[in-house]
């Protein structure tokens, strides 16, 4: 990849970015056509997606530059409404490319499926009963999804716990099978539930009870990426802050929402601007996905950063982000959606775990400039002034009349609709 087609991308009109993306090796010729006239659902693919479909609904769908992973460089694509998430995450990546880049590593891909049995009436015997058949269990998971097996995935190994009774709620007993599960290329939302349901009659007959419930977990704690950078103070000086002290205010914002949840989950939603736009662009499931982040940052018993932040011996500014990832690179609408298939081919990821060190990459780089825009200059600087396009949008404002409006309303004293609707109001006049 040649990025230096790639210089001042932000400045160039559509199709000049979509020409860049080409010069640079990017994007084929082919993919290129396709990026130019838009990635359209087909009538067919929507209409049979989902149930009652009425229409598409679209976001926009932008690259985020700079991102040097692993030693390999990177176009980040990202779907998503809010102005500034893009710019944010190419300026932070930027900083982090100059330092290094990020260092990213993944855990084995292996998945939770559950099966529940309520008030089972002799809980310990039947605790080792089901651990003593942990290879029969295995295999009838196994039998229930063959093909993942021919693959070289499928279940691998049982857990069993005993949730004893919640005094407060009154809750019954619970005895709960957790089966480890490679799925391989896929989330496996559909190969696990398959796989669980199908244990429950051997489930039921060996326990001579009755199972709640067989499903997967999104809670992917076996599943994890982590994503590092270290950042030598030089690159951190902004404004009239020096370099060392915006590295100790990034310290103190980590601690910050280390110790405050009010505080931890604004500073995580803005790990997920980034992470939702890239699994959304992806094709994946961001639903489970964010309900698994959201339950890794409560693992100590309270909700926390899922960042960390510390200062090396040498001084260097030390960042990391670990994430359940329990993404996809086939399954779901990943392989037929024009626009996951378009992130597929500006990515050039080869698997589900390359693509988990992308997706962890972009959180972590999205973070650092959240927090060291908020521990310096504020947030609003940099936010307002990209926001002034969408106000300017929300107020009526067409084509080159978007341009003039955003740059009036960067220099009004109030910027907000009201004053949109009258600058263009005057503008037209
Ligand atoms: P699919 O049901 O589409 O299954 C993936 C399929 O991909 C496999 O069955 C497999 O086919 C095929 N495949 C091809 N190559 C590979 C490979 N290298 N590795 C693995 N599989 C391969 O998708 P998932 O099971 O991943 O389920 C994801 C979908 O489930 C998402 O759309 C999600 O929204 C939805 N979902 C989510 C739930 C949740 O999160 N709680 C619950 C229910 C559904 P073969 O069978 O031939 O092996």
């Amino acid at each position: 990849m040649d990025y230096s087609y790639l210089n001042r991308f932000y400045t160039k009109n559509r199709i000049e970015r979509i020409q860049a993306l080409l010069d640079a090796d990017v994007l084929t010729a082919d993919k290129k056509s396709q990026l130019e006239l838009g990635m359209h659902l087909s009538k067919d693919a929507a209409n049979n997606m989902i149930e009652n479909q009425l229409a598409t609904y679209e976001l926009p769908y932008g690259a985020a530059l700079n991102f040097l992973i692993n030693g390999k460089d990177y176009v980040v694509p990202m779907a998503i409404e809010e102005p500034s998430v893009i710019a944010a995450a190419s300026s932070a990546a930027k900083t982090i490319k100059q330092a290094g880049g990020f260092t990213a590593t993944t855990t084995d891909r292996i998945m939770i499926g559950q099966v529940a049995l309520k008030n089972p009436p002799h809980a310990a015997e039947t605790l080792q009963l089901l651990t003593d058949k942990e290879a029969e269990i295995i295999q009838t998971a196994n039998q229930a999804h063959p093909s993942i097996v021919k693959r070289g995935g499928g279940a691998v190994k049982l857990e069993v716990r005993h949730i004893k009774t919640d005094e407060l709620e009154n809750t019954p007993e619970f005895i709960v099978l957790h089966l480890h599960i490679k799925t391989l290329e896929a989330m496996g939302a559909n190969i696990i539930n398959t796989m669980m349901e199908g244990i429950i009659p051997y489930v039921e007959e060996l326990t001579q009870s009755k199972a709640l419930m067989g499903i997967l977990s999104n809670y992917a704690t076996e599943c994890l990426a982590t994503a590092t950078c270290r950042i030598p103070v030089e690159h951190l000086q902004k404004g009239a802050f020096s370099g060392e002290e915006v590295r100790d205010r990034i310290i103190d914002a980590y601690q910050f929402a280390y110790v405050d949840p009010y505080r931890a989950v604004t500073h995580n939603k803005g790990i997920m601007n980034g992470i939702d736009g890239i699994i959304i662009a992806s094709g994946n499931d961001w639903r489970a996905i964010s309900a698994g982040i959201h339950a890794y940052a409560s693992k100590s018993g309270q909700y926390r950063s899922l960042s960390q932040w510390k200062k090396a011996e040498n001084g260097d500014l030390l960042g990391s982000l670990t994430l359940p990832l329990p993404i996809g690179t086939v399954g779901g609408s990943i392989s037929f959606h024009p626009a996951a298939k378009m992130t597929k081919a500006i990515l050039h990821y080869e698997n589900a775990a390359e693509l988990e060190s992308i997706i962890v990459s972009v959180g972590l780089a999205q973070n650092l400039a959240a927090i060291k825009a908020l521990v310096t200059e504020g947030i609003q600087k940099g936010h307002m002034g990209l926001q002034s396009r969408s106000l300017a949008i929300s107020a009526g404002a067409k084509s080159e009349e978007i341009d003039w409006l955003s740059r009036k309303l960067k220099q009004a004293e109030n910027m907000n609709l009201a004053t949109a609707e009258k600058l263009l109001e005057e503008y037209r006049q």
